[in-house]
């Protein structure tokens, strides 16, 4: 707890007074993720009951929305009715993640290819920022490199995504963050076997030393073998700050050699690798520790990638990792003091590939083959689109998404805009903060 989230509060309490607050928000991205992702991953795994059923994890969620995705190059924004009038629309305008995100987790939409610098290259203030200066600890956790667009929006700010070493070095100096934990080991290729080194995504190589050397960097304890987060994803934790990279180079297992098109857990699973599931307890774990609060990130990084490639396997692969993260992190939200002062949010930065059922470029439902099997689906697209992406919330102040709503679509019915991720979870934990020690605290 810190004063700066005291001073300033007496007005905003009575301007929300009866709002509820949180003190734990977890906002969960699958990267790429369509509403169809999730239809053929709940096919693949026989949860498919009816036919807009998108039962991800089997949670109860308190709203299921869809959201706009769209960045500062496209002024248009979304329009429902030339979505469905024409199959080509969604493809035209379409944000890239780095932007997406930056939407999400700063408030303001920016041009593609950024990363949370405004139009006229002001530096935006990001609620992983803002939190951690309130005294909340913060995380990123991602199935891809550490300084990939998603997790990089949530921690740093840089004129191009690409600059994954100065993203890199950013994110562990100076962000704040007191968990960062993903792929892009330098020393490992993508089927997690010893290969050249490459530092471009954790900082170059002097800040490799710094990071596996005696005293860690900048307080980071560094994990990177698949025992070490499965022992903190256990709950034995003995350190506030981790920094953890397992043992593979670009994703932990998307890119890894095999069928890559159609099958579904046929190619042998890289070994050595923890779960995004793991991954995610992991860091629930650490961050818990703060009894003030968190705010974590934890992104599904390759269905991304998988929808890019069309590869449909690969997809369902990453898509269920990412639902089966997004179930252990709801059980662990039940079992450490439940959902009245916790937010957990799961939605997509945008849709990748365009997948639709078995006819090509038009819109029809993808079929079902029964569980354990592929469903009849086809990819119209390697590129982004402009489609509205699912957005579910549960717990704390996850009403509000409901009137967050700036339109309807026919198909996906209430849609909020991305931004307002950033502004429901900045109200409920700082501005909003109605908890009775700051009420106290701020009583004249
Ligand atoms: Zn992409």
């Amino acid at each position: 707890m810190t004063v700066m989230r005291v001073l300033g509060t007496a007005v905003l309490i009575l301007a929300f007074s009866g709002h509820c607050f949180a003190k734990r928000v977890i906002i969960m991205i699958a990267d790429g993720q369509g509403f169809n992702c999730i239809k053929a991953a709940n096919m693949y795994k026989g949860n498919y009951t009816q036919a807009d059923s998108f039962d991800m994890a089997n949670v109860d969620w308190d709203v299921r929305l869809a959201m706009r995705t769209n960045s500062a190059n496209n002024v248009l924004g979304y329009d429902p009715q030339a979505m469905w009038a024409d199959f080509e629309w969604s493809k035209k305008h379409a944000t890239d993640s780095s932007s997406a995100a930056s939407a999400m987790f700063s408030g303001q939409k920016i041009l593609n290819g950024q990363l949370n610098l405004s139009s006229q290259g002001q530096r935006l203030t990001t609620l992983f920022e803002q939190a951690s200066k309130a005294g909340y600890a913060t995380g990123v956790v991602t199935s891809v490199e550490i300084s990939h667009a998603t997790p990089a929006a949530a921690a740093a700010h840089n004129t191009s995504r690409n600059n994954f070493s100065e993203i890199a070095n950013e994110m562990i100096y100076e962000s704040g963050m007191d968990v960062i934990m993903g792929a892009g080991h330098p020393l490992y290729d993508n089927d997690a076997a010893r290969a050249k080194a490459n530092y471009d995504f954790v900082g170059g190589p002097r800040t490799w030393a710094d990071i596996t050397d005696s005293n860690g960097a900048n307080g980071f304890k560094f994990i990177e073998s698949k025992a070490d987060f499965e022992t903190l994803a256990a709950g034995k934790v003995s350190g506030a700050k981790y920094l953890g990279i397992a043992a593979v180079r670009e994703t932990l297992q998307q890119k890894r050699k095999g069928s890559q098109v159609q099958d579904v857990n046929t190619a042998t699973y890289n070994a050595h690798v923890p779960s995004l599931a793991a991954m995610s307890l992991a860091a629930l774990n650490v961050l818990e520790q703060d009894k003030d609060g968190f705010a974590l990130m934890i992104e599904g990084g390759a269905v991304d990638w998988a929808n890019h490639a069309n590869q449909k396997g690969r997809m369902i692969e990453e898509e269920t990792a990412f639902m089966e993260a997004v179930a252990r992190v709801a059980r662990w939200i039940d079992k450490h003091g439940g959902w009245d002062q916790t937010l957990l949010i799961v939605s997509a930065d945008h849709e990748t590939g365009q997948l639709y059922g078995p006819v090509a470029g038009q819109f029809n439902e993808i079929i079902t083959q029964g569980t354990g099997q592929v469903p009849l689906m086809n990819y119209n697209s390697t590129g982004h689109t402009n489609a509205l992406v699912p957005l579910y919330a549960k717990g704390a102040g996850a009403k509000d998404f409901e009137t967050a709503a700036i339109g309807i679509d026919k198909i996906r019915g209430k849609f909020v805009d991305n931004t307002s991720i950033y502004q429901i979870v900045l109200k409920l934990l700082i501005l909003d903060d109605s908890k009775p020690k700051i009420k106290v605290a701020s009583a004249p």
